[in-house]
């Protein structure tokens, strides 16, 4: 019998499975619905391949920047960074692949809510990858599908979390393929697919509808403490939810339910193993204003360079841009440091879950604290610029580097 990696952290990224020739590992998903390779004895003929391919049993030595070029960017088409999480980057370099005939992995919405990697390679199907979708993405077989691209001399954009791209690399053997490039981002970690199906359907049976889709970061409103969740229901039309109301969005940016290994992250680290890392740029440009001030109320996406393979794709693509520098991005990312900590109740949450149901354990372990109900109420009345400016004076009057939590 193969050894696999611990289970705690195993990051779900499949890289054993797809390998596999002999269908012996399946994708089963454990009680909080996250997948884990299971072995099956009877198909194993013991070749060793899961282990050798395994990126958690075989770290490889990454040679990408220390400190990456950092750039505050947008896409130029307003409509697109209206549908993106943050400046719409990540549509830019897609709409280069795709224009080049490539095709474009990430991760999409699709039946009943389930979040799955899957590849296009038409632009009018950019629209489901666009967006965080905060729940961990189901790879299927993303990565046989990829490298059969990049055999056939397709040019492939690969995109996903940190894990998922280690992933990726190390069922290619580390080949370097120079058809291949890669997107990560900076990852807070994965939230339970579970609690995410458990909360949809307390969702539905607050609207008498099914939900055929879901956007976890809507603009409509503004960005920062003023994204809204949007769904589209069979039924009941469109429903919208805001942020601060919200138990699963709550519960994510409080780390209870994310994949264990997302609390030991090997990954939340510097140098980061794809070509581009992307991010929020938020919070920043206190000690260096932004030239493009006035593109900042939709978001920027915060672009590291990490080796020159990325550069070459930010050259080819209209992506806009101004210059900023790493240390101003990683002072607003602990997660290119050190991974999230598990909270003390994330174990109370999901017993809770089991035994009482949604409800009674969104109300028990995901109510919002009195400080950022204070924050998100300042911010909306302050505006995002006069937030910032009270923010910063108060470090100046407490000596304090943050008041706020992110
Ligand atoms: C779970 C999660 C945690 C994140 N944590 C942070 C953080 O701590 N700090 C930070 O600065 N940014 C974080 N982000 C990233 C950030 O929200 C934006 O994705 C990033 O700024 C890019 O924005 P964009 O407008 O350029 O592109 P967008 O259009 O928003 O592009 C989204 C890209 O992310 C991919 N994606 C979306 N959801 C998933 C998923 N569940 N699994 C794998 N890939 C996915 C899509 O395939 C697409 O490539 C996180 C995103 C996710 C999904």
């Amino acid at each position: 019998m193969p050894t696999l990696c611990k289970y705690e952290e195993c990051t779900g990224c499949q890289a054993c499975i797809q390998a596999c020739k002999h269908q012996a590992l399946r994708p089963i998903q454990n009680q909080h619905g996250f997948i884990h390779p299971y072995v099956d004895e009877k198909a194993c003929i013991e070749c060793g391949l899961c282990e050798i391919i395994c990126p958690i049993l075989n770290s490889v030595w990454v040679k990408n920047k220390l400190e990456p070029r950092t750039l505050a960017a947008w896409h130029k088409d307003m409509e697109v960074r209206w549908k993106s999480s943050s400046g719409g980057a990540f549509s830019a370099l897609a709409d280069y692949v795709l224009e080049q005939r490539g095709v474009v992995f990430g991760a999409a919405v699709t039946t009943k809510c389930k979040i799955k990697h899957i590849g296009i390679t038409q632009r009018m199907e950019l629209d489901a990858l666009r967006r965080s979708k905060y729940v961990q993405s189901d790879i299927g077989k993303s990565y046989i599908e990829a490298k059969k691209f990049l055999q056939d001399g397709r040019l492939v954009l690969f995109s996903g979390t940190p894990c998922q791209i280690a992933g990726l690399y190390a069922f290619l053997r580390n080949h370097q393929y120079d058809n291949l490039y890669t997107v990560d981002f900076i990852c807070h970690g994965v939230p339970s697919p579970f609690v995410f199906e458990e909360y949809i359907k307390r969702m539905e049976t607050k609207y008498g509808s099914d939900i055929v889709n879901i956007n976890f970061r809507d603009k409509r409103n503004g960005v920062e403490a003023n994204l809204l969740i949007v769904f589209n229901t069979l039924k009941s039309g469109v429903r919208i939810e805001r942020f601060k109301d919200n138990s699963f969005y709550h519960g994510f940016i409080s780390s209870v339910f994310l994949r264990d290994s997302c609390y030991k992250c090997q990954y939340a680290t510097m140098p980061r193993y794809a070509d581009i890392t992307l991010a929020d740029y938020r919070n920043i440009g206190n000690k260096k204003k932004f030239e493009h001030e006035k593109e900042r109320p939709l978001g920027f996406t915060g672009v590291m360079v990490n080796n020159e393979h990325g550069e070459v794709l930010i050259q080819n693509s209209e992506i806009q841009y101004e210059e900023r520098y790493f240390a101003e991005l990683a002072s607003s990312q602990p997660h290119l440091k050190v991974p999230i900590s598990k909270p003390s109740c994330s174990d109370d949450f999901f017993e809770c879950l089991k035994n009482e149901g949604y409800d009674k354990a969104a109300k028990r372990f995901l109510p919002m604290s009195i400080k950022k109900r204070i924050e998100i109420g300042a911010r909306m009345l302050l505006g995002v610029k006069f937030f910032y400016a009270l923010g910063k004076l108060v470090r100046i009057l407490t000596g304090k580097r943050s008041l706020f939590i992110e």
